[in-house]
């Protein structure tokens, strides 16, 4: 499953050698947890169907990462036509590493997104942060909103669909989960069967963090050239995933690969000001 040099070259991390990555190469080291992240991408602060509404320094990821937020909000807009922008929240800061608020978001494979919402009256809305209760419904302001299932769900299904990034897991709560595998069947005969079981296990509660009833949390896998370069992806590897086939035959020592990744870049304790 993971390299037996992956978990070493995060607990070695520091001892300090030249950089030899590709200048400009954004790569995940470690884990989401543990990790941190070289040469990480800002996103863009806005662009088609998207805007950053956190705090800019805490808006890198990898490349693939921002790659994929842009994507999917780029692919529901065409779907679906303009509406509200997807609201984007904390990725990782530039060098990875703790970040307030979060007990991942560390290597630039994480994302918080918003969920998509409609008023009262059911007209595409904005109204930012708020929290959803398994029935979709939910308040802010007095005022009273709906998930929009549709704009979420097409969201959720081009994270899926993406054609260079494989999506580990979007977390988020046990009831939107429902409500969201719930409009992707209400598709009828347009329902790709495949794509909703694999939602069905992608979409997921943690148990070990808040309820994500409030926004969407996704992770990506490491790519197969990350891999041979330390980042290390935690279980489950789904069935369907080809990341399996993608670990790398590498014979790399730990130097080796320390020597290809450089010291762990300073600043990566640093916490995020919010
Ligand atoms: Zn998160």
């Amino acid at each position: 499953m993971r390299a037996p040099w992956a978990f070493s070259v995060v607990l070695l991390a520091g001892s300090g050698c030249a950089p030899n990555v590709p200048p400009g190469r954004s790569v995940s080291v470690g884990t989401s947890s543990h990790g941190y992240l070289r040469s990480g991408v800002r996103m863009p602060l806005a662009g088609p169907g998207f805007k950053v509404v956190r705090d800019p320094e805490a808006a890198f990821g990898t490349a693939r990462m921002v790659g994929l937020i842009t994507r999917a909000a780029a692919a529901v807009e065409r779907r679906l036509g303009p509406g509200p922008d997807l609201r984007v929240g904390d990725l990782s800061l530039e060098a990875g590493g703790r970040i307030e608020g979060h007990g991942s978001h560390r290597a630039g494979r994480d994302a918080d997104v918003l969920y998509f919402a409609r008023d009262a009256a059911g007209r595409p809305a904005d109204p930012g942060a708020m929290a959803f209760r398994r029935t979709g419904e939910g308040e802010r302001d007095g005022r009273r909103y709906r998930l929009d299932t549709t704009r979420t769900w097409a969201l959720v299904e081009a994270m899926l669909t993406d054609s260079e990034v494989e999506v580990q897991w979007i977390f988020c709560s046990h009831g939107i989960k429902v409500l969201l595998i719930e409009e992707a069947l209400a598709q009828g005969e347009g329902a790709d069967l495949e794509l909703v079981r694999r939602a069905a296990w992608i979409l997921h509660r943690p148990s070990n963090s808040r309820p994500h009833d409030d926004h969407l949390h996704v992770r990506i896998f490491c790519s197969e050239e990350e891999r041979a370069l330390g980042c290390a992806d935690t279980a489950p590897l789904w069935a369907w995933s080809s990341a399996d086939e993608k670990l790398p035959a590498s014979s790399a020592t730990d130097e080796e690969i320390l020597a290809a990744l450089g010291s762990e870049p300073e600043g990566t304790g640093r916490v995020a000001a919010h």
